[in-house]
């Protein structure tokens, strides 16, 4: 019996028990954690080494076109089992927006609307950032793209713990060395100190520019935080004015 096989019937068991006890359907907030046996090897060997000068015979796209390589990113990641939440989700949430993108939102791990959809930041957080980009002229239809950092939903909402990260990271990576964006903007403490590799919280992190792969990161409150305390709007409004004189400056350098 292989991992994910184990998972099913651990979760069908916990169901089974839930009946006979009372009959009433018990929310857990984990998974039982059997691993799957087939888990993805940390670095993925996706079809990056090609020829450039072969095209895709369907479409006449070049092999290494950020088209396709985004598509076998995304395909990687909905087929991935590197970890158990991919035994729990409903859809994994690869990432969506433009393909050379001035700025790279980087969130948490999808909600329940995202694991719905399979699509990034939709639920009310979702509609609060596109808000804010747009307060910016940015927006995931033209100029940015949208990711996080796991790609498949935690449980109730919770934190992804640090191994479900580690397993995961390797697609972020992977999505950041073709998108190449501009600039990257974590929203919120787990991007921030994830990607940064950073303890200190957010309050600490947002408001300056950090650098990964050459990149500038700007880090600042996640959307949700913001609904929860309206007295950080204006800090993420600063934020937002940083990011968008930094994109004016390198438009100029350009
Ligand atoms: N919160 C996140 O961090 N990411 C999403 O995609 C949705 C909510």
């Amino acid at each position: 019996m292989n991992g994910e096989e184990k998972t099913t019937l651990a979760l069908f068991l916990d169901l089974a028990g839930d009946y006979l006890k009372d009959g009433y359907k018990r929310d857990r907030q984990y998974t039982p954690g059997f691993f799957p046996d087939d888990a993805v090897p940390s670095s993925l060997p996706l079809a990056y080494q090609v020829d450039e000068d072969e095209h895709d015979e369907y479409t006449n796209e070049p092999f290494d076109s950020p088209e396709l390589k985004t598509n076998d990113i995304d395909t990687a990641i909905r087929n991935c089992r590197a970890c158990a939440l991919a035994t729990v989700k409903k859809n994994a949430v690869p990432g969506e927006g433009a393909l050379h993108p001035l700025v790279m939102v980087i969130g948490e791990g999808p909600g329940a609307d995202e694991d719905s959809s399979g699509r990034p930041f939709v639920g009310k957080a979702g509609q609060l950032l596109d808000k804010m980009l747009a307060s910016i002229e940015l927006s995931r239809e033209t100029n940015c793209f949208i990711a996080n950092m796991v790609k498949c939903r935690p449980p109730g909402n919770r934190d992804p713990d640090p191994s479900e990260i580690t397993a995961c990271f390797p697609f972020l990576k992977q999505q950041i060395a073709l998108l190449r964006p501009r600039i990257i903007l974590c929203a919120g403490r787990v991007a921030a100190q994830n990607l940064l590799s950073k303890n200190q919280g957010i309050n600490s992190l947002r408001g300056e520019f950090f650098s990964y792969e050459n990149i500038p990161v700007l880090c600042t409150f996640h959307p949700s935080a913001i609904l929860r305390d309206e007295s950080l709007k204006r800090p993420a409004w600063e934020d937002l004015k940083l990011l968008r004189a930094k994109l004016n400056s390198s438009e100029n350098d350009a």
